[in-house]
């Protein structure tokens, strides 16, 4: 089979479906497919199904900025981020563009054609399309292993260890004595989901997270959607949580001491008169050096004071038969061990890429504006915030684009590309974030440049002025008809 669209999208995830729908918002006369390894739509929010799977961030922000997200709480539950994504896709007809079950493998530029070939592998066949954009939506990770460090003396052990990007649909926890490894968002989201059913939950961690209370439903989102409709209310929401993000990621860099103050103020309150703040919840590094994890109304707090959790901060000897044994000496004995130890990054979804023939290396390309590769013409891809909704981004990924694509078209052009002319820009990785996951994975992706255009802004403001309304045709960008 073979077929030929203007653009198409790689992934049907939360990133994939929003950049379909600005492309049939902004440039209705654009074709375009979408191409999905698996056989939902979704992508992480379909993917994971562990206990109590939600938003850590709050769905003002992480929602579309063209449609509302309209559930009374902002922290969500998986299912409903997913529900959203599905409607958002069945809305306006966008599942009906998704081929699921094609997993691209290869994506071929030809300059003479103007038009990358695309292979996917879809069962046992070899399907190939042809576009004149290519537009990668598929995440940053692995989707068919999570990580799991090498722990010593796990064939000892008697009891299950479950890793949370495989859950087991079937798996009993209740009354039973669990172990989550981790100090992540997972492990965070794990621990108070399981202990109401388990006889306990212990997270053990390395080292410690900052980990800051949020309220599940937003007072002020749910009170302006009642006075003033979806439609009014969602972007003054959105606007304020931006705002507050913002402001909270600020002090965080330039007043530590006094975020960090707050933080542990609000811990004290919520937990037991004396509880080890400075062991278990005071990490070495600054909030916001690593993502700051969220619990909605305190429910870790919470079921650390009703007894029903508990966080150890030691390291793994060995998994003994019943248990762990830690290197401090004490022992924890566990039913279950959930593995909360992360992803493995992948870039790009795993596609091998080549520009006449030859191949891409990526940690040899530049990323233009956090969306395109140096050299690699016509190709686009999504990258969210570390510190801010995704899909902040990711809808500015694709306002960019659409505007690109249109003005390319008012002036009779077919490809772009961007170019570095300055052997002396420095380079850094585009992930600059200390958080272990990014650590082992990004020296697989892309470089980021020292100045603009070939930074990667983390900052909202910056790029809502350089993507929504800044220059299309800056020195580094060229173009061919
Ligand atoms: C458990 C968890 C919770 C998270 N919570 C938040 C949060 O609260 N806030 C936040 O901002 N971010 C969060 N994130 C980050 C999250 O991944 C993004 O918010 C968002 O879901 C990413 O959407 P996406 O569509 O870009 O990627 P994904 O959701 O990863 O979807 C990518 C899609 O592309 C498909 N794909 C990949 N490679 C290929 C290929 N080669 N061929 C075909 N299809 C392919 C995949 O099958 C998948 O469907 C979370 C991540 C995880 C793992």
């Amino acid at each position: 089979m073979t077929a030929d669209v203007d653009v198409l999208i790689v992934g049907a995830g939360l990133s994939g479906v929003g950049a379909a729908r600005h492309l049939q918002d902004s440039l209705p006369d654009a074709s375009f497919a979408i191409l999905e390894a698996r056989e939902a739509i979704g992508g992480t929010w379909d993917l994971f199904r562990y206990p109590g799977v939600r938003s850590d961030s709050d769905m003002q922000t992480l929602g579309y900025r063209f449609r509302p997200w309209t559930d009374e709480k902002s922290i969500a539950d998986g299912h409903k981020i997913l529900e959203y994504v599905r409607d958002t896709a069945a809305e306006t007809g966008i599942d009906r563009h998704i081929r699921f079950g094609h997993r691209v493998v290869r994506a071929e530029w030809s300059s003479a054609e103007s038009r990358w070939t695309v292979t996917a592998e879809h069962g046992t066949q070899s399907v190939t399309l042809t576009s004149r954009f290519l537009y990668t939506c598929t995440g940053y990770y692995r989707y068919d292993e999570g990580y799991t460090p090498d722990f010593a003396g796990t064939e000892r052990f008697r009891g299950q260890i479950v890793h949370p990007q495989h859950w087991p649909a079937d798996l009993d926890y209740s009354g039973k004595k669990v172990v989550v490894i981790g100090s992540g968002a997972t492990a965070v989201t794990l621990v108070p989901s399981m202990a109401d059913d388990a006889a306990h939950v212990t997270m053990l961690q390395r080292s410690p997270t900052y980990i800051a209370s949020l309220p599940a439903k937003d007072p002020i989102a749910n009170t302006l959607r009642r006075a003033l409709g979806n439609r009014i209310a969602y972007p003054i929401s959105r606007w304020k949580n931006i705002a507050v993000s913002v402001g909270v990621y600020q002090a965080s860099q330039r007043l530590p001491r006094l975020v960090k103050a707050i933080l542990r103020r609000s811990q004290q309150r919520r937990l037991p008169t004396g509880y080890d703040i400075d062991t278990h919840l005071t990490p070495r590094y600054n909030p916001w050096d690593q993502r700051l994890c969220l619990v909605p109304n305190g429910d870790l707090f919470r079921a650390i004071r009703h007894g029903k959790a508990s966080i150890a901060t030691d390291r793994i000897a060995t998994f003994t038969e019943a248990g762990l044994a830690l290197e401090s000496g004490a022992e924890l004995e566990a039913d279950i061990v959930v593995t909360a130890t992360g992803l493995n990054l992948l870039v790009c979804g795993g596609i091998e890429l080549s520009v006449d023939g030859a191949p891409v290396s990526f940690p040899n390309t530049l990323a233009y504006k956090g969306m395109m590769l140096s050299d690699v013409p016509n190709f686009v891809f999504t990258i969210g915030y570390t510190n801010a909704s995704w899909t902040l981004k990711a809808d500015l990924v694709a306002e960019y684009f659409c505007r690109l694509y249109a003005r390319m078209a008012e002036r009779g052009q077919s490809v772009f590309v961007a170019v570095n002319d300055d052997p002396a820009l420095e380079t850094r990785p585009l992930l600059d974030f200390e958080a272990g996951y990014v650590q082992r994975g990004v020296a697989q992706f892309p470089r980021a440049g020292s100045r603009a255009p070939w930074q990667l802004g983390m900052s909202y403001f910056h790029d809502l002025v350089s993507l929504r309304h800044g220059r299309l045709d800056d020195a580094a960008m060229r173009f061919s008809a």
